[in-house]
């Protein structure tokens, strides 16, 4: 009897089996920055099997033809802040207490699950959200995919932001209480930083980030985090397997974070040569958050908006010069008119050719060493077996030329097809 029920299991599970068989006409590497030519991709239960040339398709497959088409792996952004949406043209700062008072945190999952699957659809399968998100909205999202009942990316997301006292919120009078409390968590010592961590994780975070300077007009630090108070959340987030992203420019703070061995800098646009290769020593990655000029016009001025630009394309060829990990991120909390969230994601390729770095190493800032920085690269980040299947393609090579990632005209994620050809 058991060895029926034995039989009809395997029987069943054979039957069920979901298995796609992908003609790809390349597949890409990030890790080596090579492709190799007509490859099939064998899928599954959404599971990458096999890859190689003339495999042999398994019966019943369901075959998708991509033999005219380039394979990357499923594209990440790790630092989009997916449940905003300030309005670039009236330059709606960010943080705004407005925003508080005008939208529920029901409001901003709604906006957040639209954005993640707008950005899904075009490529990009996996999506870290560094904080903001008022009352984890994106946990809720995040639950809301895991349940079937909506279609999204996988998201990493950071809850609250933990920050010394009032963060980076401006101008709220002392009657008003720390009103900034929708957005940030104040921390001021090691034990008060610890803690904030904790209710993060208790409520369903899973990337810790902090700001490490408050800045309480534009380009003024007035205090920072201290070595003991960034290491303490980073002993209290590794204890949980989970990273610590910090939002820092420069200056002493960053040296604080840099000090106590985070895993990600935020931004970072005056960090030094020296503070650069410390950071490579010690394999803590720069998600540069590298604007286009266009896009910082929305909240400085035009002669503001070229300094920054200058000072960002500078910090990032000085940056993959040094060697410094990288992870691409684009910040984006705003809507452009006339432009779609992606379309503006995409527009950060830009400044990365700007700063002379070449295709095959943006692909891996956005697939493989992303992954690494995310703690997804054991299932996600490259077209190999093992891995689930997060996969774009693309007509042409984006090893010639990276903006033909704005043409990927096929997404798979966990070995379901979202957007076929
Ligand atoms: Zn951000």
């Amino acid at each position: 009897m058991r060895f029926i029920v034995g039989l009809l299991s395997l029987i069943c599970t054979a039957a069920l089996a979901d298995t796609i068989a992908i003609k790809a006409g390349a597949i890409v590497d990030p890790v080596s920055g090579s492709e190799a030519r007509d490859q099939t991709v064998i899928i599954e239960d959404g599971i990458i099997h096999a890859v190689g040339r003339g495999l042999q398709i398994p019966q019943g497959a369901r075959v998708v033809d991509l033999s005219g088409e380039w394979l990357v792996p499923g594209l990440i952004d790790a630092h989009n802040h997916l449940t905003l949406g300030m309005r670039y043209e009236a330059r709606q700062p960010y943080p705004d207490p407005a925003v508080y008072i005008t939208e529920s945190t029901a409001h901003r999952a709604l906006r957040g699950l639209h954005n993640a699957q707008i950005m899904l659809d075009a490529g990009f399968t996996t999506i870290r959200d560094p904080g903001y998100e008022g009352d984890y909205a994106l946990v809720d999202v995040r639950r809301a995919i895991a349940e079937g009942f909506f279609g999204g990316p996988t998201i990493i997301s950071g809850g609250k932001v933990i920050a010394p006292f009032g963060g980076n919120a401006r101008h709220i009078p002392p009657e008003r209480g720390p009103f900034w409390d929708y957005e940030y968590i104040d921390a001021d010592s090691p034990d008060e930083v610890r803690r904030a961590v904790r209710r993060n994780l208790y409520y369903g975070a899973t990337v810790i980030k902090l700001v490490a300077e408050a800045d309480h007009e534009p380009g003024q630090v007035d205090y920072y985090y201290s070595v003991g108070e960034v290491r303490a959340a980073v002993e209290e987030a590794h204890r949980s397997g989970i990273a610590v992203a910090v939002h820092v420019m420069g200056g002493p703070a960053a040296q604080a974070a840099i000090d106590a061995g985070v895993d990600s800098i935020e931004h970072g646009f005056e960090l030094t040569d020296a503070q650069l290769s410390q950071m490579k020593a010690k394999g803590i990655f720069l998600c540069g958050t590298d604007f286009p000029r266009e896009q910082l016009v929305g909240w400085l001025d035009e002669k503001g908006a070229a300094v920054t630009s200058t000072q960002i394309i500078d910090r990032l060829r000085r940056a993959h010069k040094i060697g410094v990990r990288m992870a691409f991120g684009t910040d984006i909390w705003y809507e452009f008119p006339g432009r779609t969230r992606p379309e503006l994601a995409f527009d950060f390729l830009a400044v990365w050719r700007s700063a002379g770095i070449g295709p095959a190493d943006i692909l891996r800032a956005m697939t493989s060493d992303a992954a690494e920085l995310l703690r997804v690269n054991h299932e996600r980040g490259r077209i190999i077996p093992g891995l689930v299947a997060d996969i774009a393609a693309l007509p042409t090579d984006p090893l010639n030329d990276i903006e033909a990632l704005r043409r990927i005209d096929f997404v798979m994620q966990n070995g379901k097809i979202i957007r076929a050809r």
